[in-house]
Order: structure tokens, then sequence, then C-alpha cells
């Protein structure tokens, strides 16, 4: 690798990179890659620094992050409506988590790009019939035929499409007043008013009232009120995708992946020597890494040299996913071996992908009370070392659905298949991420 190369977003090229569609057009792939190489940014460096100095107030311990969205979104579902659902969800979890923690929350979501998945498999059965597995919306069709899943390098143009018309519908909705604070803890209020568990958050939804009545009587008027800051985030997976939206910035020179604001590298793409961890080095984006129950403290410091060589906080997160029943021992040592290294990293904790299972019914879905309890283990560990619980990474969706069991609205293991929607992982319903954010700010206010 020469140096041109070495300071240039293309050096992943060299390396192994897993979890690659194979284009069966390499040609139709380089015409597609070459027009999104010239196609405007989805995102702005400037606001890639913005959230990157948000992330650093996290790591500081001065603000609370709260991520989520799909586990995979679909081009089908970039409607206004389903885009309103989920933000909904999200500004009125974090109003109750700003409160409860009495701590700015940084709102990002899986949102916007999230269109690529990694897979356990590269091949599916059914009936005796094998195909290339669904990799996300961006390479194939979610449909079982030979004609659905053979990937379509078209389809990281739509990517592209779709995640600029979700923005859109996302900067509308942020800074046109749907966001208003006020707004947002009616629709809370009536949550607790019309869910089955809602009394049990009365309380904390009465506090918050008067709070505002408080500040409404001061003749307070803030503008941060009406309107929210919001970021978009997905996985970097497809570098071919990641790379051709990556941009000089004319102000300072820096390679910006314009494609989200933030994005992050999986739990199966972590590798030290490979292309993800190599392409995410030589972006100036925040990035974030998960962390499941097999790393080690050495790999986690060693991803710490790789991506925050400089140890600026806000820089790189870690998104630790280790599954309820493992969270209290490993956890901890990491954490402290990480602290003790010096460096400032933003934690979160991702309390879905360690709690997956299947169903009898055949769905992978996930239990409530895993979910919570991840949470609460992960606040414990932070209490107990003294470090800074930094946020939450959760699956979730503004619908009704039904994906994941438990929760106040009690789905049960045979309602699975009554509104099981989701193009890859379970997600939380609206009434279980509400559920979830009011049970988060009493564990942290614990
Ligand atoms: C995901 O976030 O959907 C995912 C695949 O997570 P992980 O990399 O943690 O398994
Ligand atoms: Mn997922």
């Amino acid at each position: 690798m020469d140096a041109t190369q070495a300071a240039s977003p293309h050096s992943w090229r060299s390396l192994p990179a897993a979890q690659q569609p194979v284009w069966p057009d390499e040609r139709a792939l380089a015409t597609v890659l070459d027009d999104l190489a010239t196609a405007p940014p989805l995102v702005f460096a400037g606001e890639c620094d913005q959230l990157r100095s948000r992330l650093a107030a996290v790591a500081r311990g001065e603000a609370f992050l709260l991520q989520g969205g799909d586990c995979a979104e679909t081009f089908d579902a970039v409607s206004a409506d389903q885009v309103r659902d989920k933000l909904k969800t999200l500004l009125q979890m974090a109003a109750v988590l700003t409160y409860a923690t009495s701590l700015p929350v940084v709102k990002v979501g899986r949102i916007a790009g999230q269109y690529s998945k990694p897979r356990s498999g590269s091949t599916e059965q059914r009936d005796g019939v094998e195909l290339p597995v669904y990799r996300g919306d961006a390479v194939n069709g979610l449909d079982f035929t030979p004609q659905s899943r053979t990937p379509d390098p078209e389809r990281l143009r739509r990517m592209y499409h779709a995640s600029a018309a979700t923005l859109n519908i996302v900067r509308a909705f942020t800074t046109g007043g749907y966001a208003d604070l006020r707004q947002v803890h009616t629709w809370n209020q009536d949550f607790v008013a019309s869910s089955p568990i809602g009394e049990r958050y009365e309380r904390l939804a009465d506090e918050i009232d008067r709070a505002l009545a408080f500040l409404r009587a001061c003749g307070a008027q803030p503008g941060e009120f009406g309107s929210t800051e919001f970021y978009s985030s997905h996985e970097a997976l497809i570098l071919d995708y990641e790379a051709a939206l990556t941009r000089r910035d004319s102000r300072t020179g820096d390679w910006y992946d314009v494609s989200g604001h933030m994005v992050w590298i999986g739990e199966r793409t972590r590798q030290l020597d490979g292309a993800h961890v190599e392409f995410a080095s030589r972006v100036r984006n925040p990035v974030a890494v998960k962390l499941g129950p097999s790393v080690t403290a050495d790999e986690a410091l060693a991803l710490i040299d790789r991506l925050d060589p400089d140890r600026e906080p806000g820089r790189l997160s870690f998104i630790t996913r280790m599954g309820a029943g493992r969270i209290r021992d490993v956890l901890p040592g990491l954490v402290e071996k990480v602290t003790a290294s010096g460096a400032r990293i933003a934690w979160i904790c991702d309390p879905m992908h360690g709690n997956t299972f299947t169903a009898p019914s055949g769905h992978k879905t996930r239990r409530f009370d895993d979910v919570l309890d991840e949470v609460r283990g992960f606040f414990e560990v932070h209490r107990e070392l003294g470090t800074h619980p930094g946020g939450l990474h959760v699956e979730l969706t503004g619908e009704d659905v039904t994906e994941c069991v438990g929760g106040g609205a009690e789905v049960r293991l045979d309602d699975l298949a009554h509104r099981y929607e989701s193009a890859c992982d379970p997600r939380l319903n609206r009434y279980q991420s509400l559920d979830l954010a009011f049970q988060a700010a009493e564990l942290y206010q614990e």
C-alpha cells in the first residue's frame, strides 16, 4: 500500500472484507458506484462534527444517547407515516430519559441507510430449495424466489434515494414543529392514560408535567422546545457503497462518509485486520463498534488504537450486546481495562442482539424482560465502577407489531404470527418501546 492509498478512504480494498455481496454483474456495479460517487452528499461534514461533539459529552458523562430504529429498513416502508411514527416513538422515549437522567439526550436513528444486513450463512433452505440469503434491501429482496434473492447493484442506487427521501422527512418533522417538547409530553400523557400499565408511570409523567408548567409560569419559551437535533446512523457494511459516498471535506481536507452522520461496525465485521475497521479508521465521522460477549479487553484496546488513536472523546463509541445472562460477567472487566487505558469511550447498551431466540412457531424473537434485564445490568455495572452508562441502542418501530414478547401490552408467543413484519430481527413495538423508556428511566434514577 503506498502512502497516498493509505491516506485515502480506499485503503480497505487490499484487506479481507467479510459479509460482502457477490454481485453477478461487476460492470453494472461499477456504473452504479460511479454515479453514487458524484451524487450529492446525504449528510454534511459539519453535521457529523456536531454529532461527534454531542457524543463527546456522552463520553464525558454529560449527555445520554438514544439510538434506535429498525433492524433492517425496507424500501417499501419509506413513507411519511412510518417515519413519523418511528420518530414520534423515539422523541417520546427521549423526553422521558431527558427528565430521568437530567442530561441532554442525543437522538440518533437507525434510519436513512440501515438497508444491509450481515448474516450467519450465505444461503437459506426451504422445502429442499436453496437460495442466497436475504442481505437487506440494499442487496436483494426478501421474497424467496431466485429472481428476488439475486443481488442487484441497482438496489444500491435505490438505497441512496430511499435514504435521501427518509432524511428529508426526518428533517421536516424534527424542525417543523412536530418535535415540540410540549407536544411530545402530551403524547406521553396519552400513553400513560391509555396503556394497561400506564398507571405505573403516572408519577413520572406528572413530574414532567409540573416541570413544564413551572417553566411556562416563569415565561420561559426556549427555542430548544420547538425543534430537536436528530441524527442518522447505520451499519457501514457494504464498503463499495460507503466508499462511493465518502467525500473530502472542503474545509479541512478530511474524509467523511456522507451516507449518514454516524456509522458503526457490526459484531461480525470488527476484525482488526479486516476491511471494515480500516475503512472506519479513514473517515472523520463519529464511529461505533458492536461488541459481543466473546470480545476480549485486548481486542477492545486494539480497536481504540485503530479507530481513536488521538483519544478524542466522541470519536468512538462501544455498543455492547452481551445478553442479559452475560452482561454482569463480561462488561465489568472490559470497562475497567478500557478506562484504565485512559481512553474516553461512550459506552452504549444494545439490549437486543444478545437476547434473540427462536419461538416454537419459528419466529425470531426477544423477551421484553430480557431486554430490560440487560439494561438493568448495564446500569448496575457502570454504577459499581463509577463510569457513565452512556446510552441505549434499540431495535424498535412506531407500529403496533408483534415481534418481541412481553412488555406492558403483553405480546405472547402465540401472538407472534399476528403482525410479524420485520425483514430481519424482532423490534420492540410502540408500547414496548415506551415501556422500556419509562422502566429504564426508573432504573437510572435508582
Ligand atoms: C444489528 O445491529 O442489526 C446487528 C446485526 O447487530 P450485531 O452486529 O450486534 O450482531
Ligand atoms: Mn438486528
